[in-house]
């Protein structure tokens, strides 16, 4: 049982959140998830001790209620801006693993938030890099250091192209190289996983973007050739999680 008088959220002390969560588990109150958010989520992004106490009630909610299943997804997606949030995930692990095969069934269905759903997935299969800075690969741009030169590079994967370059403050992306995507039989995971399940669920774009996100580029200043999530990852994780 959680000591709720121990924890705090991000307002300070959680006394409210049981009594909020013994209202959602009664009946569907808007106002009751709101302040849950507000208390738990912050923004959608803040989470404290409280969030992850919360977790086992709220995976208990999800198979039957949406919110609770976005709001315990959400939380999730904020691990790692918490100092303790790996730790305090660890203790959830079998809540963890069932809100993941919920947020999959969800995906089967082709949702129209398809692509949030999906960041979730990864988040709660523990790719919190990927959750948080994966696009829709409509107009995405991924900031790299070229592991040869280390040249600031500009991986651009969407409708203006998919491409490597330099950005230029007045002359845009220049010098630009096209990228070469992973053939989906090449692919390793975590991008086999990703790509597959994007596949199977009929989303071409997200699909084809995950093989360029994962595949390789010529680096415009030393042509070197690279793996673009790797250097992706070396540049985005903190130095403290490199150890992981
Ligand atoms: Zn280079």
């Amino acid at each position: 049982m959680t000591d709720w008088t121990q924890v705090v959220d991000a307002h300070g002390a959680a006394g409210r959140v049981p009594l909020l969560l013994d209202q959602v588990e009664r009946e569907e109150v808007p106002e009751a998830w709101e302040e849950l958010w507000d208390r738990l989520c912050l923004h959608g992004e803040t989470v404290s001790a409280a969030s992850f106490a919360a977790l086992p009630r709220l995976a208990a909610l999800a198979p039957t209620c949406a919110q609770a299943l976005e709001l315990a997804s959400a939380i999730v997606r904020g691990t790692l801006r918490h100092p303790d949030g790996e730790a305090l995930l660890t203790s959830c692990s079998n809540e963890v693993a069932q809100l993941r095969g919920l947020v999959d069934q969800e995906l089967r269905t082709r949702p129209a938030d398809y692509n949030r759903l999906f960041g979730d997935l990864l988040a709660l299969a523990g790719q919190y890099h990927w959750s948080a800075s994966m696009g829709d690969f409509t107009d995405d741009f991924y900031a790299v250091s070229c592991p040869g030169c280390e040249a600031e590079v500009t991986i651009a994967v969407g409708d203006y192209g998919c491409y490597t370059a330099i950005r230029d403050w007045d002359r845009g992306d220049i010098e630009r190289r096209t990228l070469r995507p992973a053939p989906a039989e090449e692919l390793r995971d975590p991008g086999r996983w990703m790509h597959a399940t994007a596949d199977r669920d009929g989303q071409q774009r997200l699909a084809e973007g995950i093989r360029y996100l994962f595949g390789r580029a010529e680096c415009p200043a030393c042509a070197n050739v690279f793996n673009i999530a790797e250097a992706h990852t070396t540049a985005n994780v903190p130095p403290a999680l490199e150890t992981h």
